[in-house]
């Protein structure tokens, strides 16, 4: 299996040659030259492979159909170092919880730091350990973040050889609990860095230390962001995993809800549909910041200004462009990488929009790839947290919140929906007492996180002495 960019640039690449970069030269997203079909036979052999050997297995199936370049013994190896019941909670790793006849919710949010992104971002270690020391390289990790991503990174990678963690986060605006996660890590190779200004300044610290391509090069650095195809292949896997739980045979239909901001968790949603998943709608849940429901009901894709992104109660769908969402976008127009370079290259920075509601394609959003959309408020997350909770008696997040709301109005009858949980109420308890009165319970291993000793070094919003951090980390 090759892959290609988004933007016509048609380099053939390996996937450990796309697993340690970030977007293609062209600027544009790595995708796969076509996606692998799944056929009845081989859906009910996967079916048959997951219910005997379990998640793992299913993951290296799915993952081998990708990736040609890591021998089949390897890549199982790192399958089933990643998913085992000890780092994700249960046997199952992402058991379905029944909410009401024909309606789940996919529990994605068992590993180390309570969120989805463990689901990708441990697999991401250990392919990132591996393929290091295949090339005898090493690197160095640059990110920004305002809470789950940073913390799914740096627990990811603790420990591996040939690689540091540099995390900028915004100094004191993370939730405590968030703080409490990174900060207390002791691990010599991951690097706190809390910047004295808001996240969009840790931002731009991280484009204008890649923009210093000297020291880009001297110094390893890349970077573990949502664009990262490996991360997108990891979360493909759970799609099947859930559809295998919820039906007994490969004539059934589901249909998932996703809440979303960058568009990767549902990304991997359209891939597994696109390979034969019986999929029959991908609902794309948004918050207020509310981008990608405007575009699958309208055709117009607009992006918000920094000033227009609103802080919500579900803060890790707070975005203001959706970055997986080309990847979509290139399907839906048949591929056509001359199209996309001119909507995401030229219209977007021109004139901040694009807009195909006059495209004929546009309709194929819905008819052919089964997307469907809704929004949610913060009203409707305390509201539907309460529903939720007086009914079966589990708590939800604010993120998977959104999602429940949304899939509600989206259910059908006699096709199972099933809502990706993103995250455990744990993370934002102030909303979840806002709700129910009570703070959500805290999983045991968690207990007084936040007395631990801490691990941070506090630095002004100035990219030259963030470089001066990691020169000198390099240099021992
Ligand atoms: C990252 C995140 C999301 C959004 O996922 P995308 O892949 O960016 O669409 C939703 N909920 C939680 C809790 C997250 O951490």
């Amino acid at each position: 299996m090759r892959y290609l960019s988004t933007r016509g640039n048609a380099t053939p690449r390996q996937f450990c040659d796309i697993l340690l970069e970030g977007l293609a030269p062209d600027g544009g997203l790595y995708l796969p030259e076509r996606y692998p079909h799944i056929d009845a036979a081989a859906l009910a052999r996967l079916r048959a492979v997951h219910a005997r050997e379990g998640y793992a297995a299913l993951a290296f199936e799915i993952l081998s159909l990708y990736i040609a370049d890591i021998p089949a013994a390897d890549l199982r190896a790192i399958c089933e170092k990643t998913y085992t019941a000890e780092v994700f909670g249960t046997r199952a790793i992402v058991p379905l919880k029944k909410l009401e006849d024909g309606f789940y919710l996919e529990s994605l949010s068992n590993g180390p730091t309570l969120a989805f992104k463990d689901m990708a971002m441990q697999l991401l270690g250990h392919l990132f350990e591996y393929e290091l020391a295949r090339r005898g390289q090493e690197l160095n990790i640059l990110g920004a973040t305002s809470g789950d991503t940073g913390s799914a990174a740096e627990y990811a990678m603790r420990g591996k050889q040939g690689i540091r963690v540099f995390m900028l986060s915004p100094h004191g605006r993370m939730s405590p609990f968030q703080q409490a996660q990174m900060f207390s890590l002791q691990d010599a190779n991951i690097h706190n860095i809390a910047i004295e200004g808001v996240f969009d300044d840790c931002q731009d610290i991280v484009k204008a230390v890649s923009k210093d391509l000297a020291f880009k090069a001297r110094h390893h650095i890349g970077t573990v962001n949502s664009i990262n195809w490996a991360r997108l292949l990891a979360q493909v896997v759970y799609y099947f995993a859930g559809y295998f739980q919820a039906t007994k045979s490969g004539d059934e239909r589901v249909s998932f809800t996703v809440p979303s901001g960058n568009f990767g968790n549902v990304c991997a949603g359209h891939v597994a549909r696109q390979m034969g998943l019986p999929v029959e709608h991908l609902v794309v849940a948004t918050n207020e910041n509310d981008v990608l429901n405007e575009f699958f009901r309208t055709g117009v894709y607009r992006v918000r200004a920094a000033a227009d992104t609103l802080e919500t109660s579900s803060p890790s769908m707070d975005i203001s462009k959706a970055s997986n969402f080309e990847r979509f976008v290139f399907d839906l127009l048949g591929r056509d990488g001359a199209a996309v370079r001119e909507l995401f290259g030229a219209q977007l920075a021109r004139q901040g929009f694009f807009d195909l509601s006059g495209d004929a394609r546009f309709a194929q959003a819905a008819e052919r790839f089964g997307f469907r959309s809704g929004r949610s408020t913060h009203a409707d997350r305390l509201a539907t947290i309460r529903a939720v909770h007086a009914r079966s008696g589990i708590t939800i997040d604010t993120h998977t919140a959104d999602g429940v709301t949304v899939a509600r109005e989206h259910r059908s009858g006699a096709v199972p929906m099933i809502v990706l949980e993103t995250a455990l109420p744990i993370k934002f308890a102030e909303t979840i007492t806002e709700a129910l009165g009570h703070p959500p319970e805290r999983p045991a291993k968690f207990d007084g996180i936040e007395d631990l000793p801490r691990r941070v070094t506090v630095l002004p919003a100035d990219a030259e002495r963030v470089k001066a951090v990691i020169a000198a980390q390099c240099a021992n």
